[in-house]
């Protein structure tokens, strides 16, 4: 994941250079993985919505994890469909069979493996075949993972649909893809342009910024830099990313999310965020910052984050207590510090697990 990035790995993404064939051969990479005809885009939201528009109307219902981040009910949006909540467990932070029956109409369901969980698939293809849904997955978070019985995310749905986004298990800064893996309903059309000269620098110099900033928290000057550096648009917060049905990724992001694909499939697993479920977060939040961790937020701070989304969604908190209630309570650990540099972090956290965590 480029947040890991070493000083070296992020003078190299930086410098990457990309060419036309690396386009072509993501795409066939990915159309023989995941079985189907892969399109490249310009960040997840932007698949998501493509892959949408491909299988349902306008006005449909769609399923969506009650608990998720705001480019999800923006590329459904965007799609002309209706977002349907399903409530979480508290257990692995996706919806079950059990929270779903609350939920009547809808044509689809979205599965997102929340930071890497999978869902107990064969449970949910069978609702998903008593309800005639089709099914979409989103691998944001899983890209790699497995079912409990031993299927690969991805191989399910009708389409699949990777995120190369910054903090997601391919992370490339930007980028994005799906593969329709049934024929669509609806002739689509697959991006074509490049994407803005902005959007590309910003993917490029965002390792290396985001370690400048990390290096400056030990003098209590990170934070300031990065908001400085939001403020002047040198960097984007993700969930400001812009959806854009026609623009492709950069060639370098394609060459590095294949390099990243490719090594994925041999260690067999993902590394995603390591949260935990605690009391008092804000007191935490200040012990863990007193010992010189630097937080840029955690997924997620509120049913559909980041919380200044929030409003715009409309959600309804009645029907999806558990993910109230898990918004209210999580904490991840950041992602780019080693696991040893994580252990005081976890001493800390350990006094104030919920009770069911201990
Ligand atoms: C981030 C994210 C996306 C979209 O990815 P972008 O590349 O940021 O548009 C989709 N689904 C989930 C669950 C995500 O966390």
């Amino acid at each position: 994941m480029a947040a890991n990035y070493s000083g070296g790995e992020c003078l190299s993404h930086t410098f990457s250079w990309g060419r036309k064939k690396d386009y072509e051969e993501l795409t066939d990479f990915l159309a023989k993985k995941y079985e189907g005809e892969a399109i490249l885009c310009k960040n997840g939201r932007s698949a998501l919505a493509l892959a949408l528009k491909a299988y349902f109307e306008p006005g449909d219902g769609i399923i969506i994890n009650g608990f998720t981040c705001y480019a999800v009910f923006e590329a459904v949006k965007v799609a002309g469909l209706v977002p349907v909540f399903a409530d979480i467990s508290t257990k692995d932070l996706n919806y079950n069979n059990e929270t779903l029956e609350a939920i009547s109409a809808a044509k689809g369901i979205i599965i997102q493996n929340t930071l890497g969980n999978p869902v107990d698939i064969k449970a949910i293809e069978k609702f998903a075949k008593a309800h005639n849904l089709t099914i979409i997955e989103d691998l944001a978070h899983c890209a790699g993972v497995k079912y409990p019985d031993g299927r690969e995310c991805g191989m399910i749905g009708a389409a699949a649909v990777l995120s190369f986004g910054k903090d997601k298990s391919i992370d490339t800064i930007s980028g994005g893809a799906m593969i329709l893996r049934t024929p669509q309903k609806h002739e689509i059309k697959a991006p074509t342009d490049l994407p803005k000269l902005s959007d590309h620098l910003r993917a490029r110099f965002y390792p290396l910024l985001g370690a400048i900033c990390r290096g400056l928290t030990y003098i209590h000057l990170g934070g300031a830099l990065m908001r400085l550096l939001v403020k002047i648009h040198w960097v984007e917060r993700s969930a400001d990313n812009k959806l854009d049905l026609n623009r492709r990724p950069s060639k370098f992001e394609a060459k590095l999310a294949l390099r990243q694909l490719k090594s994925l499939k041999k260690s067999g697993e993902t590394p995603l965020r390591e949260y935990y479920l605690i009391e008092d977060r804000e007191v935490v939040l200040k012990k863990l910052m007193k010992n010189g961790y630097y937080f840029a937020g955690f997924w997620y701070e509120k049913p559909v984050s980041p919380e200044r989304y929030y409003k715009k969604v409309h959600f309804p908190e009645e029907t999806c207590k558990n993910a109230v209630f898990v918004a209210e309570h999580i904490i991840n650990l950041p992602t780019y510090y080693s696991k040893k540099d994580l252990e005081p972090a976890r001493e800390i956290i350990k006094p104030f697990l919920l009770k069911e965590e201990k």
